[in-house]
């Protein structure tokens, strides 16, 4: 096992203060199951302690796990500690909202061992943040980040989102100026989707706005891009630029190399060896599932050589890194290079791809359009 394949482990909290139209993730705004669920996790832990040993990357997301006390947090710390190994310099990630985060709230989820603060921005423009429906102002977002540097966070990470209805590539490249005044260590840029299940998709749907065409997505995604590219980030994944190659998320390459993690909450994912699992998405079935003495898993898949080899070309095109011929030939046993020759020829002529010392990379444009370059 080489270390890509340490496992990480991540750690799903599922409650948020208030619900944002536009998501579509699972969480409950009611704290009231909040200690039953840390008990339900705690039991959730023990369970895997014998099938996976040590981790290398902890990521706890949500929701909102920035709402969790600092004695909350700190027992979910000391539990992980209690049932596994973890690897001495382990990246520690907490995904946070900026209205959360405070001097004293910061000091204490360093105190645990975190090393790395995600904080979801959004936007520096007050509209956009109140088109969102976020909970946090600009100015909140600004003392979140000031407040992160002087506690001490040396991996800070910065999510926004583009492609908000009626917003101008003018107002976005504002956004990403005053993101980069910050020098953060990582950024996220997610293009705002609609599903139709949430508020917003709703509201989209009943044709009360429309979102940005085809074109308009893909020149924000090419200005994106550029403007990161030339501020000193690469762009290393599809929506993601970090100023450092030592500032990727390790943790987040686990899920694009098929490294195995572990996923411990109300539908979190896991993944070991070929096969995928997921847990009870509801609260209160995740809870039930735990204290029957069950384990929370709400449906298993094995996947075959041939889904795996798929699955590796889709997400290794998402990524600068791309694909490695002879690894991708050991790993999932085909000869990527000969079987697709022609239609590697095809995708380099349109500029798509390139293919360089036994490696396919994706070009800008080929990021661009990741989703469709997995059809090969
Ligand atoms: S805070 Fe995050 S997880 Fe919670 S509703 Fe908003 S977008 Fe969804």
């Amino acid at each position: 096992m080489n270390s890509e394949q340490t496992p990480g482990l991540y750690i799903h909290i599922p409650f948020c203060l208030s619900k944002c139209p536009y998501c579509d993730f699972y969480s409950s705004t009611s704290l009231s199951p909040l200690p039953l669920f840390l008990d339900a996790l705690f039991i959730e832990m023990a369970m895997h302690r014998n099938d996976f040993n040590s981790f290398d990357t902890i990521y706890i997301g949500g929701g909102t796990p920035s709402l969790l006390s600092a004695q909350q947090l700190e027992s979910i710390l000391v539990r992980i500690r209690e049932n596994f190994d973890l690897i001495w310099n382990a990246e520690i990630t907490i995904e946070t909202n900026p209205a959360d985060l405070n001097q004293s709230s910061l000091e204490s989820m360093r105190g645990t061992g975190i090393n790395r603060v995600n904080i979801g921005i959004q936007s520096f423009d007050q509209e956009v943040l109140r088109f969102l429906g976020r909970r946090h102002s600009v100015q909140q977002a600004i003392l979140a980040i000031e407040a992160s540097r002087k506690t001490g966070f040396h991996n800070i990470g910065l999510d926004l989102i583009y492609g908000i209805p009626g917003q101008t590539i003018h107002s976005w490249i504002d956004t990403l100026e005053q993101a980069v005044a910050f020098a953060p260590e990582h950024l996220s840029c997610y293009q705002l989707t609609l599903e139709t299940a949430t508020p917003l998709g709703k509201r989209y749907y009943a044709g009360e706005f429309s979102i940005l065409g085809e074109d308009l997505q893909y020149e924000f995604f090419m200005k994106t891009s550029q403007f990161l590219e030339e501020a000193g980030y690469t762009h290393y994944e599809v929506s993601n630029f970090a100023r450092e190659t030592r500032y990727t998320s390790r943790h987040n390459q686990k899920y694009w190399d098929h490294s195995p993690y572990l996923g411990l909450g109300p539908g979190a994912h896991s993944f070991q060896h070929n096969r995928r699992w997921w847990n009870h998405r509801s609260v209160d079935q995740y809870i039930a599932a735990v204290n029957a003495a069950n384990l929370p898993v709400e449906e298993t898949e094995t996947l075959t050589m041939e889904q795996l080899r798929l699955e590796a070309l889709y997400l290794g095109l998402r990524t600068k890194k791309g694909v490695n011929f002879e690894d991708f030939q050991n790993r999932y046993q085909y000869d990527l290079f000969t079987e697709k020759k022609k239609m590697l020829g095809k995708l380099q002529e349109e500029g798509l791809i390139s293919i360089q010392g036994g490696h396919l990379y994706p070009t800008p444009t080929g990021l661009a359009i990741a989703d469709s370059l997995s059809l090969i």
